[in-house]
């Protein structure tokens, strides 16, 4: 067993590498590295804790030692606790945001002006609905009515690569708004920030063990928690193919479990739209290196302005500045990891071969790892880059000619997660937003979203919603408690 307490400097910044289990750090038979995006070749960034089923069964039982205590608090001390883990968070804005950047290459202004920040507010938001969430109460068949919400109990929260602080976060904040202690597994390639605040939770007023952090691969330590018949509610972000065997977990020790899965969007342009703020935020879309569920990838153009549109989209894609996240003026970061950027590749050169035209860049670059914002006009709907997740910056390129041909090809993958849609007409807006089957359509705008809103895919795009008050349900278990009249002094 490797000893507790050991540290990684991360840009002068010390993280624990250790697991947090039952408010202590905890250390592991193994560890795993990991890289930065920005030297790759400079070797590990850190070794972190590598769990295994010891640790899960350790994580699970501290959760259900932690709920006991943090489930009875009420909600007015849970929001105390979790406003003071938001003001934590923005103390150690800069700190996060250097750990983030250096460990998966997000923009480091971008975390410190609004990524960071918008963590907090997650918690936040959570205080704030807790408190406001109002039982629902009525008269009805002789008998007083009260629906209660019950804290469900421990719950195991698996994280992504991408954006990782700020979904975790969100995943996070809710579960423990509802009164569940937690077990939270972050992503291999990104594990640092989770550990930073996972740091912070110990001085934020949590009971030991309502908090929990396990580090480590996802077939080894994350198998090993959603399998846990301790464990009552499983809440996941990550792609389909790893959502089939954690449902199958899930399934097995009937635990609700919701998934935040991948995303093949499409951004429909009509010709009475703004087309310059439309192709404008069609080669935003290269933002992050395409490394964003929400992304409108296949951009759908109506025929009429297909030339005007796409000699704007690449003024706009020419422009954008790819270069190292910890320089402000770069607006796109290297790709997270070697394999993921091959990975990339791979769909383009397939598309290649199959005869689909890469109107725009399609190769890695040397000397970093950033990918070339990638436009592809591909012969067929049906070729693998118009109906699969790439999660890199590749756009595909199509046009429609009518309003129902545009509405057949948004809804022609199996993924649902979010559109985008650009038009001048209100009616058409209601129209087309209505026909599309996603759980979030943007019309005219992107990403901006209130967070009481619900959060979700549909399709294999995911399972259950997020956000506001369905998080909250989803944590609970809710109780009818019903009392007779006329039967009680
Ligand atoms: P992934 O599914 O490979 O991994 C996600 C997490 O699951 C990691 O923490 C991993 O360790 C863990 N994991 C892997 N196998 C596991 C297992 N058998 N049991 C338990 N845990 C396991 O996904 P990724 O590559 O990290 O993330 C990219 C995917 O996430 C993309 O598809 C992207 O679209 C999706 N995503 C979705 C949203 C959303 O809100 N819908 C947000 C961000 C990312």
């Amino acid at each position: 067993m490797i000893a507790p307490g050991r540290r990684a400097d991360v840009g002068g910044v010390s993280v624990p590498v250790d697991h947090l289990i039952g408010g202590a750090w905890v250390g592991s038979h193994e560890s795993f590295e990991t890289r930065s995006p920005l030297a790759w070749d400079d070797g590990p960034l850190a070794e972190v804790a590598r769990g295994d089923d010891e640790t899960a069964r350790a994580a699970v039982a501290a959760a259900q030692r932690g709920f006991e205590e943090w489930g009875a608090f009420t909600v007015g001390e849970r929001a105390a606790v979790l406003h003071r883990l938001a003001d934590l968070i923005e103390e150690h804005t800069d700190e996060i945001a250097t750990v983030e950047t250096l460990d998966m290459a997000f923009l480091q202004e971008s975390m410190r002006q609004r990524l960071v920040g918008r963590g907090a507010l997650n918690f936040r938001t959570y205080a704030d609905l807790i408190v406001a969430h109002e039982e629902r109460a009525w008269h009805a068949k002789n008998m007083d009515n009260v629906v209660q919400h019950m804290p469900a109990g421990p719950a195991v929260v698996i994280t992504p690569w991408n954006a990782p602080f700020m979904l975790a976060t969100w995943k996070l904040a809710p579960a423990l708004a509802a009164g569940n202690s937690v077990i939270h597994k972050p992503a291999e390639w990104s594990p640092l920030t989770a550990a930073l605040l996972a740091e912070l939770t110990l001085d934020a007023g949590f009971p030991p063990g309502a908090y929990n952090l396990v580090q480590g691969i996802g077939e080894e330590v994350g198998a090993a928690l959603v399998a846990d018949p301790g464990v009552r509610r499983i809440t996941f972000t990550g792609s389909p193919a790893t959502a089939r065997h954690i449902g199958q977990a899930a399934a097995e020790n009937i635990v609700p479990f919701t998934a935040e899965l991948g995303g093949k969007g499409p951004l429909v342009v009509f010709a009475d739209g703004d087309l310059g703020a439309a192709a404008h935020r069609a080669a935003w879309q290269f933002d992050d290196s395409g490394q964003v569920c929400l992304a409108g990838t296949r951009l759908l153009v109506e025929e009429s302005v297909r030339d005007e549109f796409l000699t704007r989209f690449h003024e706009h894609a020419d422009a954008l500045v790819l270069g190292d996240s910890r320089d402000p003026e770069t607006q796109i970061a290297p790709m997270v990891h070697p394999d993921h950027r091959a990975a990339v590749h791979g769909f383009v050169e397939r598309a290649r071969a199959a005869g689909d035209t890469i109107v725009r860049g399609g190769r890695p670059l040397e000397g970093s790892l950033h990918y070339e914002p990638t436009l592809i006009e591909p012969t067929s709907n049906d070729s693998e880059v118009v109906q699969q997740e790439i999660f890199g910056p590749v756009l595909t390129f199509q046009t429609f000619a009518d309003e129902d041909e545009a509405i057949e090809l948004a809804n022609s993958t199996a993924y649902g997660l979010s559109a985008i849609v650009f038009t001048g007409s209100r009616e058409r807006a209601e129209r087309v937003g209505r026909a599309i089957r996603a759980g979030l359509v943007w019309v005219n705008t992107f990403l901006v979203r209130d967070l009481t809103a619900p959060f979700g895919g549909c399709g294999i795009s995911g399972i259950g919603r997020e956000g506001g008050d369905h998080a909250l349900e989803f944590h609970s278990d809710l109780k009818t408690l019903m009392i007779a009249d006329d039967t009680c002094n």
